[in-house]
């Protein structure tokens, strides 16, 4: 059985706070602590829109892709919903696609 998508997981540094995904076991990468300073877990999956692009696909699909600042901190690449604009509050929802991001307010 494949693993959930959600909710989202990172590591959150209890030395300076600092908040990264996705989950690698190698340390802060900001501080450079590791081991029982650096603990695995979930992220809201909600953030703001940086910007956004729509991508033409052969055959005519297209994609709608971005950067989101999640609101721990982190920035993700993701797929988004075809109406998210930049600027947009999004959260992530899971589909048979994978992660996409979707407005905030629906
Ligand atoms: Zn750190």
């Amino acid at each position: 059985m494949p693993t959930p998508l959600l909710p989202l997981r990172g590591i959150h540094c209890e030395r300076c706070g600092h908040v990264a995904t996705p989950v690698q076991h190698f340390g802060c990468e900001s501080c450079g602590a590791h081991g029982a300073d650096v603990a695995d877990r979930p992220l809201t999956g909600e953030g703001t829109v940086l910007g956004a692009v729509t991508v033409h696909r052969p055959g005519g699909e297209t994609v709608r892709i971005g950067s989101v600042h999640l609101q721990e901190g982190p920035m993700v690449r993701a797929l988004l919903a075809a109406d998210v604009v930049a600027e947009d509050r999004v959260r992530a929802t899971e589909t048979d696609a994978g992660l996409l991001f979707v407005r905030g307010d629906h």
